[in-house]
């Protein structure tokens, strides 16, 4: 064991030799752990156990940035954590965990796994806890040492262990050194790496992006050519996979890199299809690209935001190319779009698993588009008082900002919702499509329409 007094990596670092970094030489400091995450060290520490911090908890606050949640790495095997609390939920087929719950807080607490040896056809396992598929590690619960873990890991600088112990940090794999150039190299071989586990290379951009990192070239060469193998994991994963990097307030540089890459394909085929229209770089990637920009403006605001959002921008593309395909065969208008959306939803469905309570927002949101244009008596009222009306009027303002909406419909629902409540009525009565451009105002006295409607 090397042992670093200083910031700098020692040179004989080898990939199974770690280097521990005392406490006084890294900024990790239990002040800016949660008390709960806390907890579970010091009672897995008591109880004779080797407690960690490990992953985003350590990375994050070695780069003086706040930890979206905290992971501890331990020896205990899952049952012997829920033993030890009380509020402990053991999850996972593919991989064990135990959830430690505290109110909203979870605390994820996963046993050191062994080594992966994809080249032995058992997995490398006597009680074929292990297995894989085509190179893919489709269950991993084989436990094993420490330095085990850390090589298993994905990234170098997630593979850093805050020691509850002695609070020295102790890494492997060069994280320490990779943290401080600002670089996201995979441990290993990544060709194998990507091939065992191909959502690694989504989770390469997320931390790119999100740490604002270089990847490193040996991590970067694969991933346009190995790209596609995303298309094979499981959609409720990449769900999930997906919201974390379209959710996070960093969607827009997430589109650019994914696209950059080709991830985006095997995430969104349909979408990424007519991304590469001709037509598309006037349209369409403006359209995404200003979706995803108001995503990350509320996200960085604080205000909420919804999937079911998020996914009828990212859909539409393919959603309008299908309609028009179904009129260019002479199908009714109406008929059209309805087809479209649900021909859509049922494909890409097959890609990313969208929970239901989004996936029939989302179609609401598509559906209600044409409603914006029939704008006579109580069809206005019944469209605003629909429960989706604002997530579909924001969505016809961003397709009104790329020529994909006319202006005046936009300009018209603009207008309209800034009409005071008791002059709307007239606005209302406005002929039925866009030829005027501005609701008209009751002229003050004049009680005529009071009361009108359709
Ligand atoms: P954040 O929680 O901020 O998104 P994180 O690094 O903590 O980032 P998690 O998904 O919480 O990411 O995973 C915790 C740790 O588990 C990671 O830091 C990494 O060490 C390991 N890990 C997660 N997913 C994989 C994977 N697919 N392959 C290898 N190791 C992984
Ligand atoms: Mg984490």
């Amino acid at each position: 064991m090397v042992i670093r007094t200083e910031t700098c990596v020692a040179e004989e670092q080898s990939t199974t030799e770690p280097v521990v970094i005392p406490r006084e030489a890294h900024r990790i400091s239990r002040a800016n752990i949660s008390d709960n995450a806390l907890k579970v060290l010091y009672r897995l520490k008591n109880a004779g156990f080797q407690a960690y911090m490990v992953g985003g908890g350590v990375r994050d606050l070695s780069l003086g940035r706040e930890p979206k949640d905290f992971d501890v790495a331990t020896d205990a095997r899952p049952e012997e954590v829920r033993k030890l609390f009380r509020n402990c939920r053991l999850i996972g087929r593919r991989f064990r965990l135990a959830h430690v719950h505290f109110g909203p807080e979870v605390i994820e607490v996963a046993t050191f796994r062994a080594l992966h040896d994809p080249t032995d056809e058992d997995g490398g396992d006597s009680d074929g806890d292990r297995l894989y598929e085509n190179g893919r590690i489709v269950r991993d619960n084989v436990y094993g040492t420490l330095t085990e873990d850390a090589l298993r890991r994905d990234f170098t600088i997630n593979a850093l262990y805050y020691n509850i112990a002695d609070f020295s940090v102790v890494d492997y794999a060069g994280g320490m050194d990779d943290l401080e150039s600002g670089v996201l190299r995979l441990i290993g071989d990544a060709r194998q790496r990507y091939r065992e586990d191909p959502v690694r290379m989504l989770r390469a951009v997320r931390f790119a992006v999100k740490l604002g990192f270089r990847l490193h070239p040996d991590t970067a060469a694969p991933v346009r050519e190995m790209a596609p193998l995303v298309a094979e994991m499981p959609p409720a994963r990449l769900f999930d996979e997906v919201l974390k990097l379209f959710m996070a307030g960093m969607a827009q540089e997430s589109f650019e890199v994914l696209r950059h890459y080709g991830l985006f394909d095997p995430l969104f085929p349909l979408t990424a299809a007519e991304l590469a229209e001709p037509v598309a770089e006037e349209r369409w990637v403006p359209f995404i690209a200003r979706a995803l920009e108001s995503t990350d403006a509320r996200v960085g605001a604080d205000k909420p935001v919804t999937p079911a959002y998020l996914f009828a921008a990212l859909l539409w593309p393919a959603v309008r190319a299908c309609e028009q395909a179904l009129l260019d065969r002479g199908e009714p208008p109406a008929y059209a779009l309805q087809q479209a959306a649900a021909e859509v939803q049922r494909e890409q469905q097959q890609r990313i698993a969208l929970p239901k309570r989004f996936a029939i927002p989302m179609r609401e949101i598509w559906i209600l588009q044409p409603r914006f244009e029939k704008r006579s008596g109580k069809r206005v009222e019944r469209l605003l008082a629909h429960p989706r009306f604002r997530a579909a009027y924001d969505f016809l303002e961003l397709r009104a900002a790329v020529g994909e909406a006319p202006d005046e419909s936009a300009a018209w629902w603009r207008d309209y919702q800034a009409t005071p409540e008791a002059e709307r009525v007239v606005a209302a009565q406005a002929p039925r499509s866009g030829r005027r451009r501005r609701p008209r105002r009751r002229r003050r006295g004049s009680g005529k329409d009071d009361g009108g409607g359709e």
